[in-house]
């Protein structure tokens, strides 16, 4: 709690960018913005980050939740980056057509080595050596694109000026999302506490719904962004860590393999199994709040059928009748992050499940 900048009344709510001014509502933030703007900054630094180019770094310490950056993308295609990759000609035409800030701006989003020759197969194969001085600027820029581009809204992929250059970690301490009614603009937040100067640091391969032990995500990130991960996670030690995914994945896959059986049971006890492995595991919890909501569903389908499945009444006390305890734990980890991708994940289960269950299971 503290006191509202403008008048003065107590609130809990801080400016979203900086979270050094506080407001009771909008109208005395809209009121105090002409002053509070030349102040008002994203709570990070660009600099040097060593062996890997340019890098985000806290200049204040940050809590889970809190936002790092938001941002538009300087250049937007409807396609993924390997579809981008394959039909070079919509790049051109788009790039084209872009101004010379923006594709400045591109261009600037290169890294410290400067070295763009080692892309991948596929992009090799559709740039030709065609050496025309027209042609190497929307090259170069396709290959900054292969390099740099993050998917956006599903199926598109984007460059941003600020959030390309945040580096990988396989232990990330933020995440990004889309937001509700801009599906192409991007916000990270902070999904563990970040101490001041810590860099920032997302995964690049954490929306994918599997957990790859390190060499598998050595060998992706590879190949994807054409580094050697150094991150804490793959020089430490990794044998523990690597031994814990294989078990989430093997409990991940049992979850599926149980549906189609149909022994929901089986699902429900793998799924409870994934959710508190996953507990303990730091770098994996933003898997958490899909993992309880799969939880949840598994023991949703288990009340809606516990006689047709003859299920025991034990089981039913012992974890079935728990179920909305789990729902919660889903809830309360989206509202933390504050990622709307999450929340989303959580709005379309429930309306899905509220369809085949009829609502009154979810109003209890
Ligand atoms: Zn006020
Ligand atoms: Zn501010
Ligand atoms: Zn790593």
């Amino acid at each position: 709690m503290a006191n509202c900048t403008v008048c003065g009344k107590q609130t809990t709510k801080q400016c979203g960018k900086c979270s050094n001014a506080w407001y009771c509502r909008t109208e005395c933030q809209r009121s105090d913005w002409k002053n509070h703007k030349k102040v008002c900054k994203y709570p990070f630094e660009i600099k040097e980050s060593e062996g890997k180019g340019l890098g985000l770094f806290a200049t204040r310490d940050l809590q889970i939740g809190d936002l790092v950056v938001c941002e538009d993308p300087i250049i937007y295609l409807s396609d993924g980056i390997k579809g981008v990759l394959k039909s070079p000609q919509t790049f051109k035409h788009t790039y084209e057509n872009l101004g010379v800030e923006e594709r400045n701006k591109i261009l600037a989003l290169v890294g410290a080595d400067n070295d763009l020759t080692a892309c991948n197969l596929v992009m090799e194969s559709c740039l030709d050596s065609s050496s025309r001085k027209e042609d190497q600027e929307w090259k170069r820029a396709l290959r900054i694109y292969g390099r740099n581009a993050i998917a956006v809204d599903d199926s598109g992929s984007a460059l941003f000026s600020t959030i390309s250059r945040i580096n990988h970690s396989c232990s990330p301490n933020v995440d990004w999302s889309y937001l509700e009614n801009h599906r192409t603009r991007k916000e990270v937040r902070v999904i563990r506490n970040i101490k001041v100067g810590e860099e920032v640091l997302v995964d690049y391969l954490a929306k994918s719904e599997s957990f790859p032990l390190t060499s598998d995500r050595k060998e992706a990130l590879r190949w994807g962004w054409h580094f050697e991960c150094k991150c804490s996670l793959c020089s430490l030690d990794h044998d523990e860590n690597d031994a814990l995914r294989k078990r989430v994945q093997q409990l991940h896959d049992s979850v599926l393999n149980c549906g189609r059986r149909e022994d929901v049971e089986g699902a429900a006890n793998a799924a409870l199994q994934k959710c508190k492995l996953l507990e303990k595991c730091e770098d994996l919890k933003i898997h958490l709040p899909v993992a309880y909501m799969e939880l949840y569903e598994t023991l949703i389908m288990l009340n809606l059928y516990r006689r047709a499945y003859g299920i025991n009444d034990a089981f039913m006390a012992k974890v079935a009748d728990r179920r909305e305890e789990y729902r919660e734990k889903a809830y309360k980890h989206c509202r933390r992050t504050k990622l709307y991708i999450d929340k989303a994940m959580y709005n379309k289960k429930i309306k899905r499940l509220a369809m085949m269950g009829g609502s009154h299971i979810l109003l209890r």
